[in-house]
């Protein structure tokens, strides 16, 4: 038995997904695999290259692992099984925590190839993706102002075609251009991030571990260096390269008026000659961009409109992740859709809907307010230095901290640590 269509006369799709990053891929491959007849539309076209750490805490690993993505070692994923702490004079190894909800190792694959393998799961699922295809609106109802479609430049020649679906999810990233052009501006409450990234040919390119730097000095002015709040990394890619990068919070009073890549130039400088973070040694230009953080665009849905990953401001306050947490709010998202779909246009529709930000707030928000605390705290020099001073050299602190930061901790039946984590998310005032 065949199923006849639910796409209306004039509908290209039954929903569109603008933007094939994690957040689009993941979402897309989802809806496919519900039977829905999706159109991914994506500006660049694949293998493209994407400024990232390439790192995956076991948060990240576990969105991959649930869309069904095969991360062993043997499949080529690059394993690593915690992070390496460097700060106050002391360098800490910490493995990632035993826990029921997320697998014991991260993963590192370069987002050039990784972006593309989730792109073609998302095709392989049934999804149609358009490549070359530059979304620059939205298409909305005169009427009610809903979004009914969008408008986008189609390739070399830019040739100017509207497509239609009544639901839209916006993947495009930190640009957000799709959710703008519907009048959702960012918070300028919520904190925001910079990171520049480099590739260079080094010896340190096989590590078991990921590798965070917390003392970030910016000496611009010699007689008075800052420590930004923030943190630099270094991530072997087993292939003979390294990702090296750093990252800073909005936060301090140097933000906007650092020059993040001479001070990536710098804190390598520092670094032993051996490591091979030096000019002859880079394989690639140094790339930048900005991390939208602790929910910095709202509402996350509405009149038709879904806001997913960097578009809605998914990046962790705590540590700058973002893929992970792309992916999760996409099947959060495609769910809800799923759901939607199945239900008449209207009031019922609606409140299937409205399940979407329901969920996002359910499962990130009080940890995302506790993060959007941190990142302000941690803005203040003093609070920064003292708590690199004081918390590095005490492991069992440092255990706390990591399950922390990177999110990893059961919210039900955990250890000691996740009830601290667990309560004290709670009580982050709401926002
Ligand atoms: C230097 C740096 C280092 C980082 N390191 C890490 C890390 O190690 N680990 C981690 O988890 N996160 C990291 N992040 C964050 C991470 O890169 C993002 O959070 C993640 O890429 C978000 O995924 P997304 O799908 O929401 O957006 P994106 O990955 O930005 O994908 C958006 C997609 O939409 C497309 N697009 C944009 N505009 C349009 C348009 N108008 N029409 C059609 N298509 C469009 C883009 O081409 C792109 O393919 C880092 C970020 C930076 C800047």
């Amino acid at each position: 038995m065949t199923t006849p269509s639910r796409r209306q006369a004039g509908e290209d799709a039954e929903v569109i997904v603008v933007g094939a990053g994690p957040a689009g891929s993941t979402a897309a491959t989802y809806l496919a695999r519900a039977g829905l007849d999706v159109l991914l539309l994506e500006k660049s076209s694949f293998p493209r290259e994407k400024v990232c750490g390439d790192g995956l805490t076991p948060r990240g690993v576990k969105q991959l692992i649930d869309l069904g993505v095969d991360t062993r070692e043997e499949a080529g994923w690059l394993h690593n099984k915690g992070l390496r702490v460097v700060g106050g004079g002391i360098t800490m190894e910490l493995d990632w925590p035993d826990l029921a909800s997320f697998p014991p190792y991260g993963v590192v694959r370069p987002r050039q190839d990784f972006d593309e393998m989730l792109a073609n799961t998302a095709k392989a699922a049934g999804a149609r993706l358009h490549e070359l295809t530059t979304v620059t609106g939205a298409v909305t109802d005169e009427r009610t102002g809903r979004i009914v479609g969008v408008k986008a430049k189609v390739g070399p020649e830019k040739t100017e075609v509207t497509y239609r679906a009544p639901l839209v999810l916006a993947c495009d990233g930190v640009s957000a251009r799709l959710a703008l052009s519907m009048g959702i501006d960012k918070r300028p409450d919520r904190p925001m991030g910079v990171a520049v990234r480099r590739y260079y040919a080094s010896p340190r390119t096989k590590d078991d571990y990921l590798e965070s730097h917390l003392e970030l000095w910016d000496r611009s002015d010699p007689a008075n260096p800052q420590l930004l709040p923030g943190y630099g990394w270094i991530f072997g890619m087993g292939d003979g390269s390294v990702n090296v990068g750093l990252g800073i919070l909005s936060t301090s009073k140097a933000y906007g008026t650092t020059d993040y890549r001479a001070l990536l130039r710098s804190w390598l400088d520092g670094t032993p000659e051996e490591w091979g973070f030096r000019e002859e040694n880079a394989t690639s230009k140094i790339g930048g961009a900005a991390l939208p953080m602790g929910f910095n665009r709202k509402p996350h849905y509405s009149n038709g409109l879904l806001l997913v990953g960097d578009a809605g401001g998914m990046v962790n306050p705590f540590n700058g992740e973002g893929i992970g947490y792309a992916m999760e709010s996409a099947r959060i998202a495609a769910e809800t859709v799923v759901q939607a779909l199945a239900r008449p246009a209207g009031l019922s529709r609606e409140h299937a809907l409205a399940g979407y930000p329901a969920r996002i707030e359910q499962s990130l928000g009080s940890y995302y307010r506790l993060g959007n605390i941190f990142s302000k705290l941690i803005g203040n020099p003093t609070i920064m230095r003292t708590a690199t001073k004081y918390g590095m050299p005490r492991k069992t602190l440092m255990k706390l901290v990591l399950k922390l930061l990177a999110g990893l901790y059961d919210p039900k039946d955990g250890d000691s640590f996740d009830r601290i984590i667990t309560a004290a998310t709670k009580l982050a005032p709401s926002a």
